[in-house]
């Protein structure tokens, strides 16, 4: 359990997971062992009141984070996610979760994340550019191209970041375009970026099913989660033949032996906002979408999803962890034993952070590449990341988390040994 004082002693919560898994990559850390301790430690954690007046002219105080895990190998990056049941502890496992997948990915990032306890479901378009901004202000004396860089996690998109981008610019009196990513294109946005995750768990994905023997266009699919992450990954399944049997939201659990017809389900909710009354397929009680059976199953929703009991009755082959954190580590041990590959999501969603890392570039030089280029960059990033963590995992003889977890580990603490303390 941690010994910081403000955090929970819940074993399942999501920073009981990270250290779970820091302790379980400890034994292959070799002469960096002494130095792993700083991995259970947030470098910076900064709480902030948000006060906004609501459109009938009431205020109201919203809780916001930021925390920034690591920054040995460079400057902090990661999302801000706006949901009613953030907590300070919730964002500084995902901040460590980005540490991982940066040093994974081998990109010169460090790990942060932010977010905000609020359902942005619940208020109106300038309430919510208010509370973005303001969040943005209370926040900006520790972000900064060079210092830490958000960017859309759940609940936030493209519109927020450009919020974000130009509240810190006005503060700072010039405008900075490397403050976040995920932004709109004509604000220096990267082409690739919004598909970018859901891209890099079809690239994984396809690569682990090879190498499992899976053969795609014969496989069935089940997706928890249809935002940006899952609708994107369900679709490039659907498109190279895959057949989607289950789609998961917070409103529906839709089912569909011969497969969801993907595009169909993707404009029904554009014109919906909902995946709810499809009716070209069977809608599910919630607890079945995991007792079904299907060969992929790809969680891209929340957190601690995939629990021991969830783990003991799948019937699947392989996961790929869209989401940051939906297995527990029971549930981890459960899977290994039952032969079900995980790839984690420090590797498998880290298609976001690594066509972030070319905006982030591509605004340094204000030269701007085409979506070609990003996604060939992407393909191969993510192709050589995914053969490195598999060789490891061999080696090791361990699974592709703690495998992609010594690689990462290895990186931060080097350059954490390498810099020093200070003073
Ligand atoms: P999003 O807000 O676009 O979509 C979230 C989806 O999860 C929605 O379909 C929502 O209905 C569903 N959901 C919420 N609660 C649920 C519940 N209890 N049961 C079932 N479904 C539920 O968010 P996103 O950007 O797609 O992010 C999803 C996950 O992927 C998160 O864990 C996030 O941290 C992770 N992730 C996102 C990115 C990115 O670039 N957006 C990058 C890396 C990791």
């Amino acid at each position: 359990m941690s010994a910081l004082s403000y955090v929970s002693q819940d074993k399942d919560s999501a920073w009981a997971t990270w250290l779970s898994q820091v302790d379980r990559v400890v034994p292959y850390l070799g002469d960096l062992a002494p130095w792993a301790d700083t991995l259970r430690h947030t470098k910076r954690a900064l709480i902030v009141d948000i006060p906004l007046e609501m459109d009938d002219g009431t205020i109201r105080h919203f809780e916001g984070y930021r925390v920034q895990h690591n920054l040995s190998r460079g400057p902090g990056k990661g999302g801000v996610r706006f949901h009613p049941d953030v907590t300070l502890e919730e964002v500084m496992a995902l901040s460590a979760w980005m540490t991982v997948k940066s040093a994974v990915l081998n990109l010169p990032f460090g790990g942060a994340k932010g977010g905000i306890r609020v359902n942005p479901r619940e208020l109106s378009a300038k309430e919510l550019e208010r509370l973005t901004r303001r969040y943005t202000s209370e926040i900006g004396n520790i972000i900064g191209p060079q210092q830490d860089i958000p960017a859309p996690d759940v609940g936030t998109n493209a519109q927020i970041m450009a919020w974000m981008m130009d509240t810190y610019s006005m503060n700072v009196g010039a405008t900075t375009t490397g403050v976040v990513t995920g932004k709109p294109i004509h604000l220096g946005g990267s082409l690739g970026r919004v598909k970018a995750t859901g891209r890099g768990v079809y690239i994984t994905g396809i690569a682990a099913a090879q190498r499992i023997g899976l053969e795609i266009h014969d496989c069935s699919v089940a997706v928890q989660g249809f935002g940006n992450v899952g609708s994107v990954s369900a679709a490039l399944f659907y498109e190279a033949g895959a057949r989607i049997v289950a789609i998961q939201d917070h409103s529906a659990t839709l089912w569909c032996e011969s497969g969801i017809d993907i595009p169909a389900l993707t404009e029904w909710q554009r014109e919906n906002g909902t995946i709810a009354g499809f009716r070209q397929a069977e809608t599910l009680r919630s607890d079945d979408f995991w007792l079904k059976a299907y060969d992929i199953l790809i969680p891209a929703a929340l957190e601690g999803q995939i629990n021991a009991e969830r783990a003991r009755n799948l019937n699947c082959r392989l996961v790929l962890e869209g989401a940051n954190g939906p297995t527990l580590p029971a549930a981890d041990d459960l899977l290994r034993q039952r032969n079900i590959t995980v790839v984690p999501d420090v590797i498998c969603n880290a298609g976001g952070v690594t066509v972030s890392y070319f905006e982030w570039v591509q605004d340094f030089s204000s030269f701007y590449w085409s979506e070609s280029e990003i996604n060939q960059r992407l393909d191969r990033i993510m192709n050589d990341a995914l053969r490195d963590v598999w060789l490891q995992a061999e080696k090791l003889n361990v699974t592709l988390r703690t495998a992609a977890y010594a690689i990462a580990c290895e990186r931060i603490l080097i350059a954490r040994k390498e810099r020093g303390l200070y003073p």
